[in-house]
């Protein structure tokens, strides 16, 4: 329990530094009767004990981490990884952190993309926790100095399986192991759902009606790019039309359309896959992501006859992509003659509609927000709380942010010229593009996200707001 406790602590005390860093403070809200209730907050953050209490009656489905500490210390070893790893399945987490440290190990889950401390279990453990990882995944449990992968599957209470992508590494206090949780069949989120305004959904989906071009989907890694390429698939695929993927991983199932795993072992690379694909007489090809100039020259020249290519790059921003493909050699007469348009995103979390409380934000939030006085009188902002049902967080579940840039005429000028990237961004927004800070400051506006999350994802969404106006 104490344990818990201590994690459960840890949730709230970051929660509450996050909120007062960002100078977050509770607003009184009007409550059904029409009077107020004054400062919401205090009063729904429950204490530790309280939120232990509401945590072990909510029923498991709500809350798969009631007790969880104690629990883990009750169980012998053996199937303690079952434990921690059925857990994690429950609760939604995408990632198992079990790490050894000087005084004892530290277990934490990445929920919503954010890594959340769950249990410290005793040091003792230690040994015993990672060889019976080590053994279920089937790897080597003598080797303790090289790091090792494996899978390791356990059973869920229905006796369903579920699998764990497994790595080790030595560390200073021992071996750390993260397990990845492998989904197999997930379902394939339609475009409608993941968040994008109704004037990008469109301005996408426009994108996807040609019969030839390239479309570019860029962020940083875990970003939701391959989920947006794979609800971009699903939505083009009919009997008419041949679509070959090229993935690494293969994340979701896509019905119709013929995925291949990428294996650069059977020197099956992107380059080697994607000469081959062209052979196999596509319609639509997505490229799991442009890593060299090859892949991308490749890419581009397929896109240029006949085929929709869809890929991915690692820029910040949709402006940018144009020049990171001339810096991988492509020249400005391809990009600008086969570039549909790119699409720019990150995952914010979206706030637990169970418990969010109306917040005001300070005058330091505002300007980084870049909101009027106007906007934060006539506007109902909220923050987190944190319930059984978000795991005391304050969140649950993710949306996309994104910046939709269309290749229009003056887009297109500013690529066949070898314009810097601010230009492009000038005249992208000229053109209607939202930046990912405006996306993010309407889904903070409509109470989707907290202003502190939207400052965590994009800095300074103040400084695209301005840009948006001088474009103007
Ligand atoms: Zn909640």
């Amino acid at each position: 329990m104490a344990s818990t406790a201590t994690a459960t602590t840890a949730v709230m005390n970051e929660i509450e530094s996050n909120g007062s860093r960002t100078g977050l403070v509770p607003v009184p809200t009007p409550n059904r009767a029409g009077g107020t209730t004054g400062p919401r907050r205090p009063e729904m953050v429950p204490s530790v004990q309280h939120s232990e209490a509401k945590a072990t009656a909510a029923n498991e489905k709500t809350a798969p981490m009631a007790d969880f500490g104690a629990k883990c210390r009750s169980v012998p070893v053996v199937d303690l990884v079952n434990l921690i790893a059925r857990t994690a399945a429950q609760s939604g987490a995408s990632d198992v952190h079990i790490e050894p440290r000087k005084e004892g190990i530290i277990v934490r889950y990445r929920l919503d993309g954010i890594l959340t401390q769950i249990t410290e279990l005793p040091k003792w453990m230690d040994a015993a926790l990672t060889s019976r990882v080590k053994v279920l995944a089937g790897l080597d449990i003598a080797e303790k100095r090289k790091p090792q992968d494996g899978r390791l599957v356990v059973q869920g209470e229905k006796g369903e399986d579920i699998a764990f992508r497994v790595s080790t590494m030595p560390t200073q206090f021992g071996e750390k192991v993260v397990m990845r949780l492998l989904r197999d069949h997930a379902a394939v989120p339609t475009l409608q759902s993941l968040g994008y305004s109704a004037s990008d959904l469109e301005r996408l989906k426009g994108f996807l009606k040609h019969k030839h071009g390239m479309i570019l989907v860029v962020g940083p890694t875990g970003s939701g790019k391959s989920t947006s390429l794979s609800a971009a698939i699903a939505s083009v695929t009919s009997p008419e039309v041949n679509i070959i993927t090229l993935e690494d991983p293969i994340e979701y199932q896509l019905p119709g359309v013929n995925q291949t795993q990428i294996n650069e072992k059977a020197d099956l690379t992107f380059t080697t896959a994607l000469r081959a694909v062209l052979r196999q007489d596509p319609d639509v090809v997505l490229v799991g992501e442009v890593r060299d100039a090859e892949t991308a020259r490749i890419a581009m020249q397929a896109s240029q006859t006949g085929h929709l290519v869809l890929s991915t790059l690692h820029t910040d921003d949709a402006p940018s992509a144009v020049t990171r493909l001339m810096d991988m050699g492509v020249e400005s007469y391809v990009i600008s003659s086969a570039l549909l348009g790119v699409v720019a995103q990150r995952l914010m979390r979206k706030l637990c509609s169970d418990c969010k409380v109306p917040m005001k934000p300070s005058r330091r939030v505002q300007e980084d927000l870049g909101l009027t006085d106007e906007e934060v009188a006539n506007t109902t902002i909220y923050g987190p709380c944190g319930c059984p049902k978000c795991h005391n967080t304050g969140y649950r579940g993710r949306i996309g942010l994104y910046e939709v840039m269309e290749v229009t005429d003056s887009v297109n000028r500013c690529i066949v010229s070898g314009a810097r990237v601010d230009a492009v961004r000038e005249a992208a927004l000229k053109d209607g593009m939202t930046s990912l800070g405006e996306d993010g400051l309407a889904k903070v506006l409509a109470g989707v996200t907290s202003a502190e999350e939207l400052l965590r994802v994009v800095s300074r969404p103040c400084d695209e707001r301005q840009n948006k106006q001088k474009a103007a």
